[in-house]
């Protein structure tokens, strides 16, 4: 278990929606185990010194919120204590990907090849990213916690699912200079209100103190659903799909031989990263890799 994951413990929430129509949803945490200020989890900032009677009164305020509305697991909705986003039994059903694995594209190896650790997907169609790593498997216990993150506006997970990444992704962030989440088209966006990736990328950003431009790409069509269709048919289905936004500045300051890592919430084929990493490389950049919250086995 991620014992970072134990340091946050949401407050209180604002919502706006920035320039770009995306959702913020700014929560100050802080009590107990943190003696810093309270911060922002969107972008890290701080909210408000905290002198002893504030403390205090925020103490007593986020006891009477946890009564009110008692924090409960992502998952299964039961009532969990403290900071916890899940409780103990569904800790234990979420699979992490760890060695051995694919060197390419991350996928879980039961027993670890001889030679080079490379899939058969990988050496018979090398993907257009250079690597790609995920923090848990995408299965019937992540599912509902990713879509409750995707849909439902549980943005509060974010800092859980960031700490898994940061565990899965800590060699792939050493060589970053750039973090890109893959864009949603406008029309989603505006339905959707937020970017999932794009909230993954900020918070990921913030703690690691790496640079993140959500605004350099984009997505130039909407396109059917991924769910469904074969390797084949997502990889077509994601097709110049992608390009840089016209008026986003400094294309070549931020892309032109840096090493780019873009952010998704699952990684199903690697169609829609591999499609953005094509862009990125035309454009310049000198590695891609990708950094997922979650992939299908
Ligand atoms: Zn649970
Ligand atoms: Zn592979």
């Amino acid at each position: 278990m991620a014992t970072g994951v134990q340091a946050f413990h949401p407050q209180t929430t604002v919502e706006r929606l920035d320039e770009l129509g995306t959702l913020r949803r700014h929560t100050a945490w802080a009590f107990g185990q943190r003696k810093e200020n309270p911060r922002c989890v969107c972008h890290g900032s701080v909210m408000s010194t905290r002198s002893s009677a504030t403390s205090s009164a925020a103490m007593l305020a986020h006891r009477l919120l946890d009564l009110l509305l008692p924090p409960r697991c992502g998952c299964c909705g039961v009532d969990v204590t403290g900071a916890a986003a899940l409780c103990l039994a569904c800790w234990r059903k979420v699979t992490f990907i760890g060695e051995p694995m694919c060197e390419v594209c991350g996928i879980p190896f039961e027993i670890r090849p001889f030679g080079r650790a490379v899939c058969g997907d990988c050496l018979a169609r090398p993907p257009d990213f250079d690597r790609a790593r995920s923090a848990v498997l995408y299965d019937d216990t992540t599912r509902s916690l990713i879509l409750s993150f995707k849909h439902a506006d549980r943005l509060t997970l974010a800092p859980l699912f960031t700490a898994w990444m940061r565990a899965a992704g800590a060699n792939l962030l050493e060589e970053t200079d750039v973090i890109v989440p893959v864009p949603l088209h406008r029309w989603r966006l505006l339905s959707r209100r937020y970017n999932q990736a794009a909230v993954l990328a900020q918070a990921l950003g913030r703690d690691s103190g790496l640079k993140v431009v959500d605004s350099l790409l984009v997505r130039t069509r909407q396109t059917p659903s991924q769910g469904r269709k074969s390797a084949y048919q997502r990889s077509l289905n994601v097709r110049g799909a992608f390009a840089l936004r016209n008026n986003c500045d400094g294309h070549g300051e931020v892309i032109d031989g840096r090493r780019i890592t873009l952010v998704d919430d699952v990684f199903t084929t690697g169609a829609t990263v591999s499609a953005c990493a094509r862009v990125l490389r035309r454009a310049g950049a000198g590695a891609v890799n990708v950094l997922s919250l979650a992939r299908v086995a």
